[in-house]
């Protein structure tokens, strides 16, 4: 059994590693005087998978959220690849991170919404090229070349020159994976990617990710209310109740043997 190699606290096992790609210390989340995220510690080391498990309205999407810079803590600080996304240093010190700062840190994220978000008007191949040809500034030959190793990866190869709305849902979310992996970020979020499908489209989206789980080496922070999905594919689990993590560990031990009475909770509402 693989030992948790992501835990809300430092541990002999995440220190020994050394490469915590994602780390959040001491982070607070309010919305209107509500805290959604209370005092939050935790890491994901690189490479690994950790799936975000808890009822709604637990703060999971929030911690996306702030990863993607879409909302800002309130307190606390959060680092990917060891700088800072919330703060960067200037004259020593440390200070609140400006609009440049922020988008050069966050360059190393991707992330796949519930809502897949193509562009309408632009053919497959030219949703996945888009980003890394404007925003990273990527020769346009090798973007395309690229896009297509991508495309073939979600199986969609055949339908390079369609355009979103002559393909399925499930279709279009496994574009929306492609363009998020075109921009090599070095975590990949996946919120509830197949929550707005249909039922009979939901398994070919979760075999595209089961196997780029299983056949690359980047690192995921996934939330899921798919549970078999979550026990193939993690490192760690993490189960969140009102903006705390209640319990972590292996998937083998969260869902075969959880301890604590949230969780099992949880679990029986949803396995
Ligand atoms: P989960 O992903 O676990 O369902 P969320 O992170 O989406 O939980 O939400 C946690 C809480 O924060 C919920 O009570 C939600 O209503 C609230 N919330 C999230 N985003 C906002 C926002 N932009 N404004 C106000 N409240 C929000």
């Amino acid at each position: 059994m693989p030992s948790p190699a992501d835990t809300p606290r430092d541990t002999p096992a995440t220190r020994a590693n050394g490469s915590e790609l994602v780390r959040f210390d001491k982070v607070t989340k309010r919305f209107g005087g509500v805290t959604v995220l209370d005092q939050l510690d935790f890491s994901v080391s690189t490479g690994k998978h950790v799936t975000l498990i808890g009822p709604s309205g637990s703060g999971k999407t929030t911690i996306l959220r702030l990863l993607m810079t879409l909302v800002r803590p309130d307190e606390g600080t959060i680092k990917v690849d060891g700088d800072y996304l919330t703060h960067e240093e200037r004259g020593g010190k440390l200070v609140k991170a400006g609009e440049k700062h922020v988008r050069e840190v966050r360059k190393k994220i991707g992330m796949v919404f519930q809502q897949f978000n193509l562009f309408p008007n632009m053919k497959v191949l030219r949703n996945v090229t888009e980003a890394p040809v404007h925003v990273l500034g990527m020769p346009k030959d090798e973007a395309e070349q690229r896009a297509r190793e991508l495309i073939e990866l979600v199986g969609l190869s055949e339908h390079l020159d369609k355009y979103p709305s002559q393909l399925s849902g499930g279709q279009q979310q496994r574009v929306a994976i492609a363009r998020a992996l075109a921009m090599r970020p070095q975590v990949l979020l996946l919120d509830e990617v197949t929550s707005a499908l249909d039922p009979e489209l939901v398994a070919g989206v979760l075999d595209v990710l089961r196997d780029i789980a299983h056949t690359t080496d980047i690192t995921m922070l996934v939330v899921t209310h798919e549970m078999s999905f979550a026990r193939d594919i993690s490192d760690a689990v993490l189960m969140f109740d009102q903006g705390k993590i209640v319990e972590s560990g292996t998937p083998d031990k969260m869902f075969s043997e959880p301890e604590h009475d949230r969780t099992r909770e949880f679990l029986s509402t949803v396995l």
